[in-house]
């Protein structure tokens, strides 16, 4: 399958008012190929953009009936005015990260975040697997052990941080466009859960995303941190390969079930992070195992190991497994996650002993040593 064959099929997508095509309008990014995976953008008017969706889906659908293709990520993008929200998010996936706008040229990494020492995303395949509820808990589990924390809610439709932590408010602004972020059970958190009022839905398009994360990122007063855990939105497409490039990431950590369904997609979140050079930390298994709250006994079942079986093939830490528990999702639904509120649980030492492997993997990836992998 070459960029051909997808542009010819994308020339049968009629472009916004059914005149023409998406392709012979000029309408269609450059088309990337990545392992099977196809990405591109489409322009479209801002004002038109929700409207547009139908157009979006009928792109995603005649590449995905090529043979030949896994994967299909397609955004549509806006002319954005300047500055880094103009770039469209597919071209993301281009094999050679690039520095942001003013940051400096060709070192392949975005710029730090001034007294942030490590960034870590913990990212999922896809919704539901408990990606929120562990980073939370790994947060406060790499707190529990020494270090300085905070957490950066990426998930912009759906943000789950300020529920988790028990966070109500508005952030203060700590000086010119920077805001102070909030805390909870001494960590510091930014989510968009602040800044827009719940049940508000949030229609963005993928730019506007984009420059919401790099500003909850950069404009917040995050002060001296060992770690920031970004708690990324579910799933491996464009906004979170673009975020996975926008952050100055020293690794990432997936967190995945054992049913085999959960696991190929968390093999989609591992290529994510290789193509844009970021080491993978470990893969976190969840709902690893039933531990029934009355009698305490164990059974397994969903299947358990497949997250570990699929580690040790791929190469990658097994950074522990997490039990299915009522507890945990009890104190999560009451913003009161399990290490914070019971810190001598079982729970909590499984958490602490899978963010000690966490930090320790961070040290010895070396951040940037991750091979450089060529994906077309
Ligand atoms: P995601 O961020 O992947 O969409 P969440 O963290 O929101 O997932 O978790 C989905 C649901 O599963 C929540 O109700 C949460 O409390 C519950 N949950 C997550 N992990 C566990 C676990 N180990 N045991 C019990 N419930 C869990």
């Amino acid at each position: 399958m070459t960029k051909d064959d997808v542009l010819n099929a994308l020339k049968r997508v009629k472009g916004p008012d059914l005149d023409g095509n998406i392709v012979e309008l000029g309408l269609v990014s450059e088309v990337v190929i990545a392992n099977r995976k196809v990405y591109f953008s489409i322009t479209v008017p801002p004002e038109r953009a929700e409207q547009l969706e139908p157009l979006r889906k009928a792109a995603e659908q005649v590449v995905s009936d090529l043979d030949g293709v896994d994967h299909v990520g397609v955004v549509l993008t806006a002319d954005a005015p300047t500055g880094q929200a103009a770039k469209p998010a597919a071209p993301a996936a281009t094999p050679k990260p690039k520095a942001p706008a003013g940051g400096p040229g060709g070192g392949g990494q975005s710029a730090g975040v001034p007294g942030v020492k490590h960034i870590i995303a913990v990212a999922s395949g896809k919704g539901g697997v408990g990606k929120s509820t562990t980073s939370v808990n790994l947060a406060l589990a790499l707190q529990a052990n020494g270090l300085k924390v905070g957490v950066l809610d990426a998930d912009i439709y759906g943000p789950s941080m300020p529920r988790l932590l028990g966070i109500s408010g508005r952030p203060q602004q700590a000086h010119g466009n920077v805001l102070s972020p909030m805390e909870g059970y001494g960590l510091k958190c930014m989510s968009m859960g602040f800044l827009v009022d719940e049940g508000t839905p949030v229609v963005w398009r993928g730019p506007m995303v984009i420059s919401a994360l790099t500003q909850m990122l950069r404009e917040v007063a995050w002060g001296e941190l060992d770690v920031l855990v970004v708690d990324m939105p579910p799933g491996t497409g464009d906004a979170q390969l673009t975020m996975a490039q926008q952050v100055p990431l020293a690794g990432a950590i997936i967190v995945s079930t054992p049913q085999d369904l959960a696991l190929i997609d968390a093999r989609k979140g591992l290529n994510m992070f290789r193509q844009v050079d970021v080491p993978v930390l470990g893969i976190i298994e969840n709902m690893s195992y039933f531990l029934c709250p009355s009698c305490g006994e164990r059974s397994n079942i969903f299947g358990h190991g497949g997250a570990k079986n699929e580690a040790d093939k791929l190469g990658i830490p097994f950074l522990g497994e997490i039990p299915l528990h009522m507890d945990i999702r009890e104190t999560s639904d009451a913003g009161q996650p399990v290490v914070a509120s019971a810190p001598n649980s079982e729970h909590t030492s499984i958490y602490r002993a899978i963010a000690e492997k966490a930090w320790s993997s961070i040290g010895s990836s070396g951040a940037k040593a991750a091979p450089s992998i060529n994906i077309q």
